[in-house]
This record gives C-alpha cells, sequence and structure tokens, in this order.
C-alpha cells in the first residue's frame, strides 16, 4: 500500500514539475482555467458557496467575500460538498486518531490546525486531494535537491511533533516506506534525546521549525551533534537572517525556507537559488490589508488569502490565514527558470522559544508544548503570553464550554486560579509532566478565560488570536 502510494505521488510530482517549465502566460491561462472549476465545483455542491457566492458568479477572484475559520467552522457540514460530512463525526474521529493512517468514513484524511493562530480548523482531503498535498511536500524536498525515487531512498529526520492531526505528521505516516525512512522526533524533549537520536540516525534531511533548526545549529557548532544532512528544511516559523547564518555555519549550507500551512499543503519554498517561489499552479495568494484589500507588492499584508485550486472536498476560496507575507515585485526573472511568483517575506507564524526561570536556572520551553497541553483544552482557542514572572494563559470561551463538560470552577473573570486546563491536558499527556512541572515551578502559568474580540501582540511572536481578557 505504501509502496502504491508513493509512485502515486511520484506520478502527481513529474506532472507538478511540468507546470514548473510553464511561461508566465501559459501559468496565469492554467490558473484562470483552474479557478473556474473551482469556483463552478463550489457554487454546484456546496450549499454554502452557493449562498456565499450568489450574484457574484460572474465577478473576479478578488471581488468575493473572505471566508474565515470561524466561518468555515461554523458552516462546516454544508460548505462540504459531501452530505455524510459531519463536523461532529469529523471531532470524534479526530480524537480516536492514534499514528496511524486511518480515514474518517473510510475515504478523507483529517487534518487540524495547530491553534498557533487560536481557533482550531479540521480540514479534510480526498484520495486525489492527499495525493496533491503529499506531492506539494515532494516538490519542497526537490526543490532543496532531495531527490526520492526507487534508485533514491532517503532519510529524514523531522524534529517538531508527534500529534497525530498535524498535517506533516499524517503525510510522514502515509510516505513511511523503505524509500522514506523518518524519524520523527518531539521538539518538546530534552535536547541531549534528541541530538543522541539524530547521530544514530544520520538524516539525509533534517526538517524543523527554524527556532528548533536553529538551536540544533548551535548543537552541532558546539560540538554536541554530528550530522551531515544535504538539506535543512526550515518550516512554520519565520527565519531570521542570524539562523540562516547560523545553520549554514553548522550544516554546510543555508537552510531551505518551506513554507506550508495545513489549510492548504506546501504554499511556497526556496529553489535552488534560495529564493521562496510561491507554488502558484496549486494556489492563489493575495496578500491583503486588514479590510481585505491588494497590499502592493514588497509590502507586508496584514493577512494572507488563499485559493486553493485543487480543493475540492472543502473548497477553499478567499480563506484568511493570520500569516504575514510580501509578494516580490515582479522583477528579473529567478536564474532557476521557474516564473512562480517570488515571496520577498513572511513574519507570519512566528513563534520563539520562551526561556522561563525554573528551578535550577531558565528552562527553555519550546510553543509545542503549550501546543500539546492547551489543545485538548475545551475552548474556542488560547493565546500564551509571556510575563516578567510566568506566562499567563488566554483561554478562549472556555468558561462555557468547561461548564458544559460540568465539573468545572466557575472561574471569577480577573481572579487568577491554578489553570484547570492544563491540568486536565497534563493527565492525558502523562510523559509531559516532568519538563511542565520544571517550567511550572519557578514560573507560575496564570489562566484566564477571554473574549475573542482583538489582536493583541505577544512576545512570543505576532499572535493573530483575538482576544480580550474579561473584567478589562
Ligand atoms: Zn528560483
Amino acid at each position: 500500500m505504501k509502496a502504491a502510494w508513493l509512485a502515486s505521488v511520484l506520478r502527481k510530482r513529474a506532472r507538478l514539475r511540468r507546470n514548473e517549465r510553464w511561461s508566465r502566460r501559459e501559468l496565469e491561462a492554467y490558473q484562470a482555467r483552474a479557478l473556474r472549476e473551482l469556483r463552478d465545483h463550489a457554487v454546484a455542491r456546496s450549499a454554502f458557496y452557493r449562498r456565499l457566492h450568489r450574484g457574484l458568479e460572474t465577478r473576479p477572484l478578488d471581488e468575493l467575500p473572505v471566508v474565515t475559520k470561524a466561518m468555515l467552522m461554523e458552516n462546516f457540514d454544508e460548505l462540504a460538498v459531501d452530505a455524510e460530512v459531519r463536523r461532529a463525526g469529523v471531532e470524534e474521529h479526530l480524537a480516536g486518531l492514534a499514528l496511524g493512517d486511518a480515514r474518517y468514513l473510510d475515504r478523507y484524511w483529517v487534518v487540524s490546525t495547530s491553534g498557533t493562530s487560536g481557533r482550531r480548523g479540521l480540514f479534510l482531503a480526498d484520495t486525489d486531494e492527499w495525493t496533491t498535498i503529499l506531492a506539494s511536500y515532494a516538490r519542497a524536498n526537490d526543490w532543496a535537491g532531495l531527490k526520492v525515487g526507487l534508485a533514491h531512498h532517503l532519510k529524514v529526520a523531522v524534529v517538531s511533533s508527534r500529534v497525530p492531526w498535524y498535517q506533516s505528521v499524517r503525510v510522514g505516516t502515509t510516505l513511511e516506506s523503505p524509500l522514506v525512512r523518518t524519524l520523527r522526533l518531539d521538539a518538546t524533549a530534552p535536547l541531549a534525546e534528541t541530538t543522541a537520536a539524530l547521530d544514530a540516525f544520520a538524516p539525509d534531511s533534517l526538517v524543523g521549525y527554524a527556532s528548533m533548526a536553529r538551536v540544533l545549529a548551535e548543537e552541532q557548532l558546539a560540538g554536541r551533534l554530528h550530522i551531515a544532512p544535504r538539506a535543512v528544511m526550515s518550516a512554520s516559523e519565520a527565519l531570521t537572517d542570524e539562523s540562516r547564518r547560523r545553520i549554514a555555519e553548522a550544516f554546510g549550507a543555508p537552510p531551505f525556507n518551506v513554507y506550508a500551512a495545513t489549510e492548504t499543503a506546501g504554499i511556497a519554498s526556496d529553489c535552488a537559488q534560495h529564493r521562496m517561489h510561491v507554488y502558484e499552479d496549486l494556489v492563489v495568494v493575495e496578500a491583503v490589508d486588514e479590510k481585505d484589500r491588494a497590499v502592493p507588492p514588497g509590502t507586508f499584508g496584514a493577512k494572507l488569502l488563499v485559493t486553493v485550486l485543487f480543493s475540492r472536498t472543502q473548497p477553499l476560496i478567499r480563506y484568511e490565514m493570520s500569516d504575514r507575507v510580501a509578494l516580490a515585485p515582479s522583477g528579473e526573472p529567478c536564474p532557476c527558470g521557474r516564473r512562480f511568483a517570488l515571496l520577498s517575506g513572511i513574519d507570519g507564524r512566528a513563534e520563539d522559544i520562551l526561556e522561563l526561570p525554573g528551578a535550577d536556572g531558565p528552562v527553555r520551553v519550546h510553543p509545542n508544548v503549550f501546543h500539546r497541553v492547551l489543545e485538548p483544552v475545551p475552548a474556542a482557542g488560547w493565546q500564551v503570553v509571556q510575563e516578567r514572572d510566568g506566562v499567563r494563559v488566554l483561554l478562549a470561551d472556555s468558561r462555557r464550554r468547561l461548564g458544559r463538560r460540568g465539573g468545572a470552577p466557575r472561574a471569577r473573570s480577573r481572579r487568577r486560579h491554578r489553570a484547570r486546563g492544563p491540568a486536565r491536558a497534563r493527565r492525558r499527556h502523562p510523559e509531559d509532566r516532568r519538563r511542565q512541572g520544571a517550567a511550572g515551578e519557578g514560573a507560575p502559568m496564570s489562566c484566564r478565560h477571554a473574549d475573542v474580540v482583538r489582536a493583541p501582540e505577544t512576545e512570543m511572536g505576532h499572535h493573530h488570536m483575538a482576544m480580550e481578557e474579561h473584567g478589562r
């Protein structure tokens, strides 16, 4: 089964490779055609889009209403084109998902957003969509010079997350085979364990969050890690110039930036010239301001709207993501020959490793610790705010949900209390208890309920979770 999968992904990847040779005109003609097909499909098959696009069927893309994650989740059953798809069923499926390749209704892979930007989103992919998603990840490897095939076995070490509903994890699980051996390490594990496992595995490709790749580069430079990957792939977070420089120093070449999202799969990645091309044959991206108007090239948008040209189960048309992205002005074509548009910067989903006071000195806490602890909490969203003497966790819409489950404290909005949510979560992830305890001893974690109204910026980076504490 796995070998068959790999074969179909490689076939799809070969088709995508042909798209990379298109002229700008061929690419634009293809995009227009693919967009028309997607819009016709959405209006014909999705009650949600039929209503949303009524009267606008022939208007250009940039005049269509934006679809937010809240809209997607609130209209979940209507938005999906399959009448059997039910949000409750999808959530139930996800709750029971272990590290495996199980499918909802035996035909849909389900992935969920991490909660970085607050509310959790659920995304489905049928076989065809899943193949394209996998091929988009293969493209990123390919551009970084990592070939996969019968004659090219690949050892990939991914230092990120083991949460089974993350897209990267599900992709790895589907592709796992003798051709692609994957070592998956938890970014929240003790560093010495991680470096020892990496030394033993000797990966061809090292994949991690930018912050984690930087940490591993420092380990390599300090002589505590001894690997020689052919490529370092930096994903999910903004890569600073300093990180880029240190990673190049440690591993002999600069990292390849990969911009992917659970909602869309690969959006853009670095070519051999270390320039980031948008996968324009798969997605249409619009960098826009707060009022959804296009910003000029070279300027960061307040958010990014994506239209996923291959989405069919849940059509995604002008879907809003909180990432701040700048498209490069169209200038000289890239020497790699691809005519896909270039990104000049990504400033989104930036997350930093928190340093908190611990019993035996500072404790470094990767944002994934919070993802793991907070995601099972029955809240609409969460945000972690670092303060001088600890961290503050805001939980959106949690009182009602906790209350419905029974036994939850009726929290006074301004009173600090021991976080019940994380305590519940720790019981579900006993392996986290020690690390959480270590960080928790010197760094009190307080928890407050919050309303979702506005977007403060936190020291953890650009969090666009819009929240306001009660009582303020
Ligand atoms: Zn290029």
